[in-house]
């Protein structure tokens, strides 16, 4: 396409990363941001001293010389970055209920072969599911970076679930269990997450999951820094209330404040069911309008941000796992790390010690609730919270006894705080439910009816950091007609035109 006008949508890790590439290629670039802050869910809050992130734990992908630092590179943001340090030989931690714990290191071989260690009767089937997921990540541009060159694609069906193929590998028990847990990391499971997706996630996750000082900001704030110095328009409070239209094409973007924003080229990166209301069901073929209202929203998440009165330093550099049972949620997925142990010193470590645990629950278990308006909600929920708030440290305390008595003060999010922050359809953690049978391996088009109308962010292609970047990419490599992953990777060529 012609360089001209673009009007981004939202400013997530997908509109950021978009709007730099265009802006890098010509592009007269407005991001229109409904939130004060930028960064949709990367946004972090401040109480006190702490600061707290909402939508961000840890990069997958993210070891050196691995793909997030390749993406970060190309974008211009990478020296910006300071990687904290994280324990190699333990990256994740399982906890099993009534058995030793089981660690993750760093590295899907190193990884395959812990597995193998902890459950050897069952080493040949764990071999047999890394052959299938790493030959899935072969098999994937992008990810085929983090295996070895020449790796063999699957024999199996990557449509399938994360469950069948490792039952089909004789993967069972513990092993499964423990293997399986991963597809919690964006707020699914393993009997409905399609092998393809886990590879994207839990694939990336093994081969290095760090994190970065400053948080989900830690992109963010270099990625506003070299749109703005690239030209780029970051308008914040400034929600799009209409994508005006004529003859199949857009023609501008009216913000909540009448603004009008001409522009050649749309790219939405919020909702789905947010921008067919802001084009009208006429702006969608009839059948993408009725799968986007009829698909459901993913999971989302209830939040713990813990002060704590010294170090948590037995919960280490690591990523911890557990599952949570209680009456209200009987098989919760728990996640919990320590983000101040990460610093470098112990020093640093003891100025403001914290932890942040989070459990997966739906969208609905707050749906009492939603009608509410932010700052004016009801008691019950408040109660609701606090229930909720103390089912997960008691779990986390009973874990880490440790902790027991050092916890001065708590904080808590739900799914209404997300929607309230990023506008996400009931609060949804990852916007439409990529669980097999809803989006599972046929995402959304990037483009429907309205020819210069384009979709990106974590409900079209795949969620989380590396995927919502690499989604923009490949949106935007279609646009300027460039081959963007060849200069992520290496390289570059000039693709023929695909738009
Ligand atoms: C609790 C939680 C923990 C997570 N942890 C991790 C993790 O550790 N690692 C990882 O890789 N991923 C993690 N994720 C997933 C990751 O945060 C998301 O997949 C990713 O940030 C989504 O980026 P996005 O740009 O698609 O969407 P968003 O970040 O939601 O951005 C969309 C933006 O659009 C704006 N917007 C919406 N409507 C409008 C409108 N009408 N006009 C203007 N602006 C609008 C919103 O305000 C928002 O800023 C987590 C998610 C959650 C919820």
């Amino acid at each position: 396409m012609i360089p001209g006008r673009a009007v981004i949508i939202g400013s997530g890790l997908s509109g950021l990363t978009a709007g730099v590439l265009l802006a890098e290629h010509g592009w007269r670039v407005t991001i229109l941001e409904a939130h004060a802050i930028p960064g949709g869910l990367m946004q972090r809050f401040r109480r006190g001293p702490y600061w707290f992130d909402t939508g961000f734990h840890f990069i997958t992908g993210s070891d050196p010389d691995g793909l997030f630092r390749r993406i970060a590179k190309r974008l211009g943001i990478l020296d910006a970055m300071t990687f904290l340090p994280l324990d190699e030989d333990a990256q994740y931690r399982i906890h099993i209920p009534g058995e030793a714990d089981f660690d993750f290191p760093v590295g899907l071989d190193a990884s395959r072969r812990a597995l193998g260690r902890r459950w050897p009767a069952q080493a040949a089937g764990i071999d047999r599911f890394f052959a299938e997921l790493m030959g899935q990540m072969a098999a994937t541009q992008w990810l085929d970076i983090l295996v070895p060159a020449g790796t063999p694609g699957p024999t199996c069906d990557p449509h399938q679930s994360v469950s069948e193929i490792l039952a089909r590998c004789d993967v069972q028990g513990r092993a499964q269990e423990v293997i399986g847990c991963l597809a919690s990391i964006l707020a699914m499971r393993p009997e409905r997450c399609s092998l393809d997706l886990y590879a994207g996630f839990a694939g990336t996750a093994l081969a290095g999951s760090w994190r970065a000082e400053g948080g989900g900001e830690a992109m963010i704030k270099p990625l506003v820094a070299r749109f703005a110095a690239l030209g780029g328009r970051l308008a914040l409070k400034r929600p799009a209330a209409r994508i005006r239209w004529e003859d199949r094409l857009v023609t501008a973007v009216e913000d909540a404040t009448g603004e009008i924003h001409p522009c050649d080229l749309a790219i939405s990166t919020c909702h789905p069911a947010e921008t067919l209301a802001l084009t009208g069901v006429d702006g969608f073929r009839p059948s993408l309008a009725e799968r986007i209202q009829a698909t459901p929203d993913s999971d989302s998440a209830v939040l713990v941000y813990a002060a704590l009165s010294r170090p948590p330093l037995g919960l280490g550099r690591r990523h911890h796992f557990a599952r949570l049972s209680t009456a209200a949620f009987p098989e919760g997925d728990l996640y919990y790390l320590a983000p101040s142990n990460f610093h470098e010193s112990a020093e640093d470590q003891a100025r403001h010690p914290y932890l942040e645990a989070m459990l997966w629950v739906p969208c609905a278990a707050v749906a009492d609730w939603s009608a509410s308006a932010a700052g004016k909600r009801p008691a019950a929920y408040d109660a609701w919270k606090q229930e909720r708030s103390r089912e997960i440290l008691d779990a986390v305390t009973a874990l880490h006894p440790e902790i027991a008595g050092t916890i001065t003060r708590t904080w808590a999010s739900t799914p209404l705080s997300v929607r309230h922050f990023t506008r996400s359809r009931n609060g949804a953690a990852m916007g439409l439910s990529h669980d097999i049978g809803w989006l599972g391996s046929e995402p959304i088009p990037r483009r429907n009816r309205l020819k210069n109308l384009c979709f990106a962010g974590q409900s079209i292609g795949h969620p989380g950091v590396v995927g919502t970047m690499i989604g923009a990419f490949i949106l935007v490599e279609n646009i300027v007609e460039r081959d963007l992953r060849a200069e992520v990777m290496g390289g570059g060529k000039v693709l023929g035109s695909g738009f």
